[in-house]
């Protein structure tokens, strides 16, 4: 099955608000297997609807209408279709009682114009809805599949889940069921990632690959079409596979994993400890690792050591070296690392140094971080990042790579 979403909507094309009822869907099909080939949005006029329809009969068999179900006259998704499609509308019994009882519930009174809505093609599926007073509804004529749903998010959402997937599940081939598996990275932005692997995700067609950024991560979902759970095993993991071999050095997981439980299961299995000094993070990494459930096994401890008296006095990083390096330095933390773990008494200490912004520091831009991270008496390695973005991003990212350096 292939897609067309057509969001209807003349405000949509005003930029007063953005297209997120198409953004909600594509990623529902994109779950389903169903691929998606075009989004489009057209105002409420009935002719240029009319031509958005047509151009989408000759290439999807799947169409998915959002908005102008309502009661106004500039609500005419139902009859543009049902007059493209030569079919009656005629009035949905139940969906005329729910908008009688909403008008007696809140003792409006209700006018002519307000049964339209009740109005649904002759021999659709109609989708109830909860959430409102428009039905939704479905129905397949020829090779194509229509279906209409609300505009208002909070109503179309709901019955997209509740009435609209259960109708694409049964009209998919009923042996074939759909499986994913999202693959997780961390270090490597969404553009180069789709670079590395851009001829991978225009060969794939199953599983299908859906790359996805947010926080400072990147994930990669597969969708695999299958007849079993062992085929889906054998295509998902091929293409894992194709993947990682160009990327791999960036995976940390699998699809509810997040750096922080990752970090706190793998210290669990070897059976390791950890502490941490933060400067710029002030306390975000370890607030993150310990509202992970099992944390207790494996932090001891940390410092906040925000000010350079906290760092000399507490972590007894030499006033020389604050004076001469700085603060914002390698030799600060290794310094921090290797007495913090010493201080807390962990197996690893790691230390986190750097310019949040918005202002740079000691001369030294915004986005430059050290990382120390102090394995053994004599065993410090200290990772120089040059981040960008905003003030939080910065410390939210600086956290995450500490625990990206502890799972290498
Ligand atoms: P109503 O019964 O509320 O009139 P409707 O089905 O006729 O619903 P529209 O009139 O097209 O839908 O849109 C109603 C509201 O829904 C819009 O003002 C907007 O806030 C929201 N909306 C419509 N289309 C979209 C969309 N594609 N993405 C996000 N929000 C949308
Ligand atoms: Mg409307």
């Amino acid at each position: 099955m292939n897609a067309e979403i057509i969001a209807v909507g003349s405000e949509l094309l005003l930029g007063q608000i953005a297209n997120t009822n198409a953004q909600f869907l594509s990623a529902q099909l994109a779950e389903l297997g169903i691929n998606v080939y075009f989004h489009t949005v057209v105002g409420d006029n009935a002719d240029r609807l009319e031509k958005a329809v047509k151009v989408a009969q000759t290439r999807a068999n799947l169409i998915i209408f959002t908005g102008g179900l309502g009661p106004t006259k500039d609500d005419l998704t139902k009859e543009t279709i049902a007059r493209l499609l030569q079919r009656e509308l005629v009035i949905d019994k139940e969906a005329l009682h729910s908008i009688e009882a909403y008008f007696a519930r809140t003792g409006r009174t209700m006018t002519e114009n307000n049964k339209k809505q009740a109005l649904v093609l002759q021999g659709s599926t109609v989708f109830r809805n909860e959430h409102g007073m428009a039905p939704g509804m479905a129905m397949t004529v020829g090779a194509i599949t229509y279906m209409l749903l609300p505009g208002p998010p909070k109503e179309m959402q709901p019955m997209f889940s509740k009435y609209g997937r259960p109708f694409l599940m049964e009209k998919l081939d009923r042996h074939e069921r759909i499986e994913s598996r999202v693959l997780r990275f961390f270090g490597i932005g969404e553009s180069q990632l789709e670079t590395e692997i851009e001829d991978l995700i225009e060969q794939q067609s199953n599983p299908t690959i859906a790359p996805l950024a947010g926080d400072g991560e990147v994930t990669l979902r597969l969708t695999a079409k299958h007849h079993s759970e062992i085929e889906a095993k054998k295509l998902l993991d091929q293409t894992e596979q194709a993947i990682l071999t160009r990327v791999g050095r960036y995976f940390y997981g699998y699809n509810d994993d997040t750096l922080f439980k990752n970090t706190v299961k793998l210290l669990k299995e070897k059976k390791k400890t950890v502490a941490a000094a933060e400067s710029l993070t002030g306390g975000l990494f370890l607030t993150e690792l310990t509202a992970i459930p099992g944390a207790s096994q494996v932090v001891r401890g940390g410092v906040v050591c925000y000010t350079n008296e906290v760092k000399e006095k507490v972590l007894h990083v030499p006033a020389s070296v604050l004076a001469t390096d700085g603060a914002v330095s390698e030799r600060c933390a290794k310094l921090l690392a290797e007495n913090v773990r010493a201080l807390c008494g962990a197996d690893i200490g790691i230390s986190f140094t750097g310019v949040a912004g918005p202002d740079p520091l000691e001369g030294k831009s915004v986005g430059t971080v050290y990382i120390g991270i102090s394995t053994s008496e004599n065993e410090t390695a200290v990772h120089a990042l040059a981040l960008s973005g905003p003030r939080d991003a910065i410390r939210t990212r600086t956290a995450k790579y500490g625990c990206s350096i502890i799972l290498k």
